[in-house]
């Protein structure tokens, strides 16, 4: 049983409307709009102001202040148009205090002649100045009627803007998305709304786009914390769901002779760090419980995250059953086949490697092995996901580098077998804060050691104008069998411009070190072509590799020593720390190069501080957040994290708790969102188009 998701609430169709259901806002600017995330209604209603004008000060011509937007009520004296092409039209204005011009550049006439009319009153409104001792002001914001006075004397929202869009058209937009505010019913605890004193939603909603003053601004303004914890109640309450429908799935115990691991721990040149023991603890209890496993297993690059699935597999295998681990490329699934292969050899174990470019008779021999169970471990990519890939008794699926998979796709590999207990895998280093945000769903053991004896990466600076010191510096790793990494910015969020970037300095180096020895990788090549790169330098039948920001996660090249990290100011902490990650698998020290521009904005200069300081990929993860907030757009969309229209991690942490809290007692008490709140939340789930999620599961 448990939520059973219907369909979208009648009641919310005016608020999933497309924008160019308002009036004014035709393809065209739906389209401009549509670039800052504004498709909906709904979305215009979560477009929150970013600044305010405050409209409320008025006075007489005379005592209006310079520099400073006042709301004034003069009487249209005189028009005069511009004496030639590039002078402004002017219109003379007056009161009893005295007289003040009104300029316009590139102004219609016959447009201003109808807003001012000569001989009538007008109240107007926009920035007061004075030029050669005359007061005056260049295209007033507002000329209304003496009546409308007290529409325009307002704070006025100020909102994010995008090309061809402007103040006026959004705020047109916003108005109209208010008039379909509807009042839903509240999800809110009563208790905890009331501790909060919070207004409703429809009242918040209205309230953040009126704000009285730039407190109203602040994330932790109330009306904005309320919505800001709506929308962490949807994340967690979404990922909650999942959660309790997989505590309550049945599993399969999963115990194990302990035989190939013990064997296994022989067999391995060194011994399991503290971190991976306890991780494989967690594991086997969860693998040997009654219920499915959902498990994370989060740790830094190089922490040795392999072994431990390794040893979990062999626990599925000891009990009959099957395994298999899932990587997001050839070149990696191959890699773990090379690993593991050697190891399941002396175990007598039989593996198979399954990717895309298994045809034929050869891939139909490996299908046959996994569904008869002769073969008991599955390496390989997304070809695992394929329909005829049958097993004969699937108990437990890895995934490695779960990021560069999706919810969805997590699910597929456990959907091949009866109660299959799945692990996760991941090196992205998530600050605790939003590991609650992203894997809610999942239990979570993480690996924070490395094994010892690694070299340790130097981290150095340096300026672009030291460029040639620096490739004398690689030619000369390069003769000694060193590898090199030169990884190129990210300067837009289009990869074609990024490309360029990287184009160009892949021909600048060639031209350098020699064609035959760099290598260019980048987004836009095909997977093949990507793998077959990734090979010759894996192989070192290239030394130096310049890519774009997409280079292999995870593989292990332990002959690469430097990194050089282009534009290093361009990138986020997170990012840097992946890249250098690369680097430093071998005996050899290892050094990460960052160039950049100089000078350096203060952010950069922490970053760059940072990362000299500390190799923990946790601290830094929680400084990469600190610095930027998860705001960051670029920066979230890179690292995998979950975007957020309203609540900003950086200051809203508390919250997520306590939504977090929320949902432990909504589901304990009410699984079915069955009661008057369950059906409150239901709506707060449709909401925030939470419910996709929800449903896929259902479906698992
Ligand atoms: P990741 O967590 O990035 O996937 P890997 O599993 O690829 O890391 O491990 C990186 C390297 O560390 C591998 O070559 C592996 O053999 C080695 N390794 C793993 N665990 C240990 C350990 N406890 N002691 C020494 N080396 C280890
Ligand atoms: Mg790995």
């Amino acid at each position: 049983m448990g939520y059973a998701p219907t369909m979208r609430p009648e009641v919310l169709y005016p608020l999933f409307a497309p924008i160019t259901s308002l009036s004014g806002i035709g393809p065209k600017l739906a389209a401009a709009m549509q670039k800052i995330g504004l498709d909906t209604v709904l979305d215009l209603l979560w477009h929150l102001p970013s600044g305010i004008i405050d409209r409320r000060y008025s006075s007489t011509i005379a005592e209006a202040e310079p520099d400073r937007v006042a709301t004034l009520t003069v009487i249209v004296d005189q028009h005069i148009p511009p004496a030639n092409r590039r002078g402004p039209y002017r219109v003379q204005v007056s009161d009893d205090t005295g007289t003040m011009t009104l300029t316009f550049f590139h102004g219609r006439a016959d447009w201003i002649k109808k807003q001012l009319p000569e001989g009538e009153e007008r109240v107007i409104s926009g920035l007061v100045e004075t030029y050669q001792n005359q007061k005056q002001m260049g295209h007033p914001d507002h000329m209304v009627r003496a009546a409308d006075r007290e529409k325009v004397m307002i704070v006025e929202p100020v909102y994010p803007l995008t090309a061809g869009v402007s103040q006026k058209v959004i705020r047109n937009a916003v108005n109209q998305a208010l008039e379909r505010l509807i009042n839903l019913p509240e999800w809110l605890d009563p208790a905890w709304q009331d501790k909060q004193d919070w207004i409703d939603w429809a009242a918040a909603i209205k309230s953040v786009h009126t704000p009285n003053g730039p407190a109203d601004l602040e994330s932790i303004s109330p009306a904005r914390s309320r919505l800001a914890y709506d929308e962490l109640l949807a994340n967690q309450l979404a990922l909650g769901l999942v959660r309790h429908r997989m505590r309550a799935a049945k599993g399969r115990a999963s115990n194990g002779t302990g035989n190939l691991q013990a064997k296994l721990r022989d067999i391995i040149p060194y011994k399991l760090t503290g971190a991976q023991s306890r991780s494989l603890e967690e594991i086997r209890d969860d693998m040997s419980g009654p219920h499915k496993m959902m498990r994370l297993l989060q740790g830094d690059v190089g922490s040795g995250k392999t072994i431990v699935a390794l040893f979990a597999m062999l626990q599925a295998i000891e009990g009959g059953g099957q395994a298999a681990i899932m990587a997001p490329t050839e070149i990696l699934a191959r890699q773990h086949f090379e690993e593991i292969s050697g190891y399941a050899d002396k175990l007598g174990i039989s593996v198979v490697l399954l990717t895309g470019r298994n045809k034929g008779k050869p891939r139909e021999e490996i299908l046959s092995g996994l569904a008869s169970g002769k073969t008991q471990l599955a390496i390989g990519t997304h070809a695992l996901f394929q329909d005829d890939v049958i097993f004969d008794d699937l108990r437990l699926a890895v995934i490695d580098e779960q990021h560069r998979f999706g919810v969805h796709q997590r699910l597929q590999l456990s959907k091949k077998g009866a109660a299959v207990d799945t692990l996760v895998m991941t090196a992205t280093p998530i600050p605790r804060t939003l590991t609650l945000t992203v894997y809610g769903d999942l239990d979570i053991s993480r690996i924070d050691e490395k094994p010892p004896g690694r070299q340790p990466v130097e981290t150095v600076a340096l300026p672009h104008d030291r460029l040639s010191a620096l490739v004398d510096r690689i030619d000369n790793a390069l003769k000694s069998g060193d590898r090199a990494y030169w990884v190129c910015p990210l300067v837009s969020e289009s990869e074609i411009l990024d490309l360029t970037a990287a184009e160009e300095r892949f021909k600048q180096l060639s031209e350098y070190l020699g064609t035959e020895r760099v290598g260019l990788i980048h987004g836009q090549m095909k997977a093949a072509e990507k793998d077959a790169v990734m090979e010759d330098f894996v192989a070192g039948r290239i030394g130096l590799l310049v890519a774009t920001t997409v280079i292999e996660v995870g593989v292990n090249v332990p002959e690469a020593t430097i990194m050089v990290i282009d534009h290093a100011d361009r990138f986020g902490l997170a990012q840097l720390h992946q890249l250098r990650g690369r680097v430093g698998r071998g005996s050899k020290p290892s050094h990460t190069i960052l160039l950049y521009d100089p000078p350096l904005g203060e952010t950069a200069k922490a970053r760059i501080a940072i990362m000299r300081d500390t190799t923990d990929g946790f601290v830094i993860a929680e400084e990469d957040l600190r610095l930027r907030g998860t705001g960051d757009m670029l920066g979230t969309q890179q690292s995998g994290l979950p975007r957020f229209k309203l609540a900003d991690l950086a200051v809203h942490q508390e919250l997520l708790a306590a939504a977090r809290d929320d949902v432990e007692l909504i589901l304990n008490r009410d699984a079915d969102l069955s009661s008057p709140r369950g059906d409150a939340l239901r709506h707060l789930l449709y909401l925030f188009e939470r419910d996709q999620a929800v449903r896929y599961w259902r479906s698992a």
